[in-house]
């Protein structure tokens, strides 16, 4: 049985959280697969890190506050830093959800969801930015990108942003733990979401509550699914 309710979904609990060896923040049922990945990874030459796990509601509101009014640089596909000040409406919304989460339907909420990079493939000053450059065939993070693509299927991983879909950017950076995941995004809903909204409301409430359904199905449920 899976441990799962409003709290857990929507990132206002850690109990369904343990800290792995490594100090990372994971979901119970995660710790032990992503260690497996991970070794087998490293017998590959890839030192799988990571650069964010479990994020709470309230690291996730402060994020898309910081964005909402400038403070965080927004940026488009290609890397472009967006004038967000110069954006309103539902335009602003989307322009900041291509690369962040609503708060409260973050999938890192869930302890189910990684983004990771290649420690092997830089130097330990290495600024990650998490961009598709970095990624692609001439960044350091390519060989990650592929073995993941080809191998996190067989620990119970895959990658929800893999490609673009009209949503969320593609982030080949972004492992997800399936088994669970897939039960939490069954459970998850746009009534839940709002409930969880008009508790804890957030930068931009009237017009995020306004659009909810749609922003639901264009960058929650919209995701990549396993192949
Ligand atoms: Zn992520």
């Amino acid at each position: 049985m899976i441990l799962c309710d409003e709290a857990v979904l929507t990132g206002l609990t850690e109990r369904h959280l343990v800290l792995n060896a490594q100090g990372v923040k994971l979901h119970a049922d995660v710790a032990e697969p992503f260690m497996a990945l991970c070794a087998a990874a490293r017998r590959d030459g890839i030192a799988i890190s990571v650069a964010s796990s479990f994020r709470s509601f309230e690291r996730q509101a402060y994020i898309w506050q910081a964005k909402f009014n400038g403070k965080k640089p927004v940026f488009d596909h290609d890397g472009q830093r967006v004038p967000i000040e110069q954006l309103a409406g539902r335009a602003k919304l989307e322009a900041i959800l291509l690369y962040s989460a609503l708060p409260g339907a973050s999938r890192h909420h869930w302890g189910t969801d990684l983004d990771l990079y290649d420690a092997a493939a830089v130097t330990e000053s290495y600024q990650l930015q998490l961009t598709g450059q970095e990624y692609g065939p001439t960044g350091p993070f390519y060989g990650l990108a592929t073995w993941l693509a080809q191998h996190a299927r067989q620990f119970g991983f895959f990658l929800p942003y893999q490609h673009y879909q009209g949503g969320v950017a593609a982030e080949p950076w972004h492992l997800s733990y399936q088994p669970v995941a897939a039960q939490y995004l069954a459970q998850f809903s746009p009534e839940l979401l709002r409930n969880c909204l008009i508790q804890h409301p957030i930068a931009g409430q009237s017009v995020v509550l306004q659009y909810l359904d749609s922003l639901y199905s264009r960058y929650i449920s919209n995701i990549c699914e396993v192949v």
